[in-house]
């Protein structure tokens, strides 16, 4: 039980064993916590550079464990991925926010969702029926969702997340690459899939006001992705002076918190007004 669990725990100094053990730990309550209800979800809005108007919020996970506290998605994320839990929890996600959005509809707010997937979910070839099945049950319209992908090696073009990307966009599903310029970047293989959004990776944003090297490199990005007929994103801006350097820049979104952290759905939804009813 969770007792053993602790005491062990302190058995193991610091280091690579105690965190192996924690990683265990933390697959093998996975299960237990989503149906404990200690999974949640927060939105993080999106806005228009130029008006700064949030435009659609991005759903994050949060898991706050019984016994650990409040853990990053950064850190059990990648241990899902090596397990099925990743498809279990993508699962739970995708209801959790889906029932949100329909709430939301209901209350005459349009909120387009973002919402990451890993590419191990997408590797299955159910993935995007699945996902129609989730919005059509709800009424939602495809066009209100977005997925956010990290690019990375997995994307050949014959592999069925390919498929199942194209199937998404072909149903009129958004689809945009996270974190681009932190991995495998580049553009030559977007031209395989669908993609209407780059989302240029924090690392790259953070140093856009003050280093001008980071400026033409984000400049370039930016630019080149524009003649390309794709939407650009800043994710992670923190201050004034990035905004200013952006928006110089055209680009066409801003997210951070700079103008809004993640929150709860009820803090968000009061940043999007009702349509008036006629
Ligand atoms: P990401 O998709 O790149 O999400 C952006 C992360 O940056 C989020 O961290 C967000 O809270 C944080 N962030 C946003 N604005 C700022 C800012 O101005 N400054 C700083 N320092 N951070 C900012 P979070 O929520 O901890 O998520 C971390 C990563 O975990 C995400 O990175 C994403 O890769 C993954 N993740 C989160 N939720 C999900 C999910 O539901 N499914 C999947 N597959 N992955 C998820
Ligand atoms: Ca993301
Ligand atoms: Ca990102
Ligand atoms: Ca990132």
């Amino acid at each position: 039980g969770a007792f053993d669990a602790r005491q062990s725990f302190r058995w193991y100094s610091e280091g690579r064993d105690a965190q192996i053990h924690r990683g265990y730990q933390l697959a093998s309550d996975a299960k237990q916590g989503l149906l404990d209800g200690d999974f949640h979800l927060e939105y993080q809005p999106r806005f228009g550079a130029k008006g700064l108007k949030p435009v659609s919020v991005e759903v994050l996970i949060r898991w706050t464990h019984p016994t650990l506290g409040a853990i990053s998605p950064r850190e059990f994320i990648p241990i899902f991925e090596r397990t099925a839990l990743m498809d279990l929890v993508t699962d739970w996600v995708l209801d959790t926010a889906l029932d949100q959005l329909q709430a939301w509809l209901a209350q005459r707010r349009q909120i387009p969702l973002s919402i990451n997937i890993s590419s191990g979910f997408l590797s299955s070839v159910g993935a995007w029926s699945t996902i129609a099945e989730k919005l059509s049950s709800r009424a939602i319209p495809f066009s209100m969702i977005e997925f956010e992908i990290t690019e990375g090696e997995w994307l050949s073009p014959k592999s069925t997340a390919v498929g199942q990307i194209a199937a998404m966009a072909g149903a009129g599903v958004r689809i945009s690459i996270d974190d681009f310029g932190s991995g495998y970047s580049n553009f030559s293989y977007l031209s395989d899939l669908p993609v209407h959004t780059i989302k240029l990776d924090k690392s790259l944003i953070d140093c856009v006001a003050t280093d001008p090297r980071s400026r033409a490199k984000v400049s370039a990005i930016h630019h080149l992705a524009h003649e390309l007929g794709y939407l650009t994103v800043a994710e992670g801006v923190e201050r004034q002076e990035q905004l200013d350097v952006l928006k110089g820049l055209g680009f066409d979104q801003i997210q951070g918190y700079l103008l809004a952290a993640p929150a709860p759905a009820l803090k968000v939804a009061e940043l999007f007004e009702p349509l008036a009813e006629h």
